[in-house]
């Protein structure tokens, strides 16, 4: 099954494969541990994209997947809650890349209740 980060993952990958021919040809002499440096820099930026589009795929396809009957109801009224999604919130990861995240949450069509999944 083809997702829509598939074109750009091949991308991403695309981007360290060439960069770091690019980056081995300025740099002939590199010790080890700088082409290390240079590698690792260069994946984890990869690392975080992925990380980030996988993680948002999930989210959509809990929501997608969730049937009606499946969804949690309001505790205050006991209407069926309604799937928000908020702002992106901000995760750092290894090598500071910064994952934007976004996170739903249910809320009730009735009185306004909210209810946050927890994780
Ligand atoms: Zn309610």
């Amino acid at each position: 099954m083809r997702t829509d980060f598939d074109a750009r993952w091949d991308e991403l990958a695309e981007e360290v494969l060439s960069g770091m021919k690019e980056w081995r040809l300025r740099h002939p002499k590199a010790t080890l541990r700088q082409i290390e440096a240079a590698l690792d820099e260069r994946l984890g930026k990869m690392r975080a994209r992925m990380l980030q589009d996988a993680a948002l795929a999930s989210a959509a396809a809990d929501i997608k997947a969730a049937h009606a009957s499946e969804r949690p109801v309001c505790g205050e009224c006991g209407s069926q809650l309604e799937e928000r999604t908020v702002a992106a919130r901000e995760l750092v990861t290894q090598h500071n890349q910064v994952l934007q995240l976004e996170r739903s949450y249910g809320v009730c069509p009735t009185c306004g209740a909210g209810l946050f999944p927890p994780g």
